[in-house]
């Protein structure tokens, strides 16, 4: 570490004074400061400033999925930035290092889904996805076409339009853009269900779907977004067939069905993308960041159909949308570095083995008294607590209980992220069975101390 930066832990915090922490009770920090902070990283471990071993239970933040510190991703990254530090993809501009990944993508992605706009960050893949589909819409003559359907409990990011289409409490007191975004029910079995079957709460998903099209108009309604699992919602695994009805629906009205796989993709559930693969549909529109480079660069993908693109590409207009770093050197040499060891080390195969012993242990959890539900599918993992676990009731939200649980696991050696009353786990894809039973372990020693500490 450059002896520059702060070294101890005193000093780390001196200067985090001056960070603007993302998502964080800015009040709260004021009095207490960073609780944490992270100084190295290998493989599915990290380091504090306290010298505190720990494993990491959330992959950074659901994105380093080949794990910490892997030289051939830094290596390329290194080499690319001594070979070409900076060019734009603006104009008439490419590289060799975006374009080749792009044409990666664009292997890997299911049907004709050939097409990659890149960006900096799943927010704005998310956001550029409406601006690419209104564009589209204009371009055929057919304007009204604006509205996004999504679903409460969607998490899209937090720039001003993908905030809007996520729901509270992500954006509680925050104004968002109002007007463009409908939010569709939560498809969720366990807490919504009430009394009837799966099979009819589907039903009643896709009929709350179409009544919510025919009210507003389809001729209104550009795209319909969702993450094929929540993930900062909670973790919801949608009803099985849910899906590929809705994508139905979708193309029955001609909206266009858009996939944000900013968390799904990239081995998460097996697959280099889950739409296709585990949940059977065709998306016109897949949004991807995080597991695309493990993490090491900010690197995100609005990837489309031929369809969409030979529309935007037509004649008369020019397409006015992109950043300056879209498809920056490093990020595009840490995407191709990243997807070249995963398929080496055939880690979304090794994930359809490891996944479900994962998903197998944290679902064993559910026993405990105050595990509503232990949800999920392979590494995308969700505990629910809940006080009373025959009527689903919530703890008060003053015990902080996702938060209790998750410091208790911190002390024992294991990173796990709370999300008010639900804790959240997603660690890198190369757990082996042993950390996965260690994780296990911790989980079930932190949630039992938690209970014996509740009033
Ligand atoms: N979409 C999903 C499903 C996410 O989980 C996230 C972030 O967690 C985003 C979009 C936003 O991505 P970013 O934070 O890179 O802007």
């Amino acid at each position: 570490m450059s002896s520059d930066l702060p070294q101890t832990t005193e000093d780390i915090l001196a200067a985090d004074a001056h960070l603007v922490q993302s998502w964080a009770d800015l009040n709260a920090l004021k009095q207490t400061g960073a609780r944490t902070a992270i100084v190295s990283a290998k493989g599915v471990m990290v380091r504090d400033s306290d010298g505190n071993e720990l494993l990491d239970g959330i992959g950074g933040l659901w994105c380093v999925n080949v794990g910490h510190g892997r030289q051939e991703i830094i290596d390329a990254i290194s080499k690319q930035l001594s070979t070409l530090d900076f060019y734009s993809t603006f104009y008439t501009f490419t590289h060799p290092t975006a374009a080749a990944l792009a044409k990666k993508l664009a292997q890997l992605a299911p049907g004709d889904l050939n097409r990659v706009h890149f960006s900096n960050s799943g927010s704005v893949a998310n956001d550029g996805a409406v601006r690419i589909l209104h564009h589209y819409y204009e371009r055929l003559g057919r304007p009204s076409k604006k509205l996004v359907l999504s679903r409460h409990g969607a998490y899209h990011g937090s720039t001003y339009l993908s905030i809007a289409m996520t729901t509270p409490p992500y954006s509680k007191g925050w104004s968002r853009a109002e007007g463009i975004v409908r939010h569709l029910r939560k498809p969720h079995f366990w807490r919504e269900g009430g009394d009837m079957t799966e099979a009819e709460f589907l039903d009643a998903l896709i009929d709350d779907m179409r009544t919510e099209i025919e009210t507003v108009g389809a001729e209104n309604i550009a795209c319909f977004i969702q993450e094929p699992i929540m993930g900062a919602g909670g973790v919801i695994v949608p009803p099985k067939g849910y899906h590929r009805r809705a994508q139905d629906l979708c193309r029955q009205y001609d909206i266009k069905f858009v996939a944000d796989e900013v968390v799904t993709a990239f081995g998460r559930l097996g697959h280099f993308f889950a739409s296709e693969a585990v949940f059977d549909t065709r998306p016109d529109i897949i949004n991807i960041a995080k597991g695309v480079t493990s993490g090491y660069q900010p690197l995100a993908a609005t990837i489309m159909t031929d369809e969409i693109h030979d529309v935007i590409s037509g004649p008369d207009g020019v397409f006015t949308h992109g950043m300056t770093y879209a498809g920056h050197p490093a990020g595009a040499a840490a995407g191709l570095a990243n997807i070249a060891l995963m398929e080496t080390e055939k880690l979304p195969e090794r994930v359809r083995h490891t996944g479900p012993i994962f998903e197998n242990t944290l679902r064993a959890l559910g026993d405990l008294d105050i595990v509503g539900e232990a949800r999920g599918s392979h590494f995308m993992m969700g505990i629910e607590f809940v006080k009373d676990k025959a009527k689903k009731t919530l703890f008060d939200a003053g015990l902080n209980i996702g938060m209790r649980v998750a410091r208790k696991a911190q002390d024992k050696g294991l990173v796990a992220r709370p999300l008010g009353h639900i804790l959240i786990l997603s660690p890198p894809l190369t757990l082996t069975e042993e950390q996965i039973a260690r994780i296990g372990g911790i989980l079930c020693e932190s949630i039992t101390e938690v209970m014996g500490e509740l009033p």
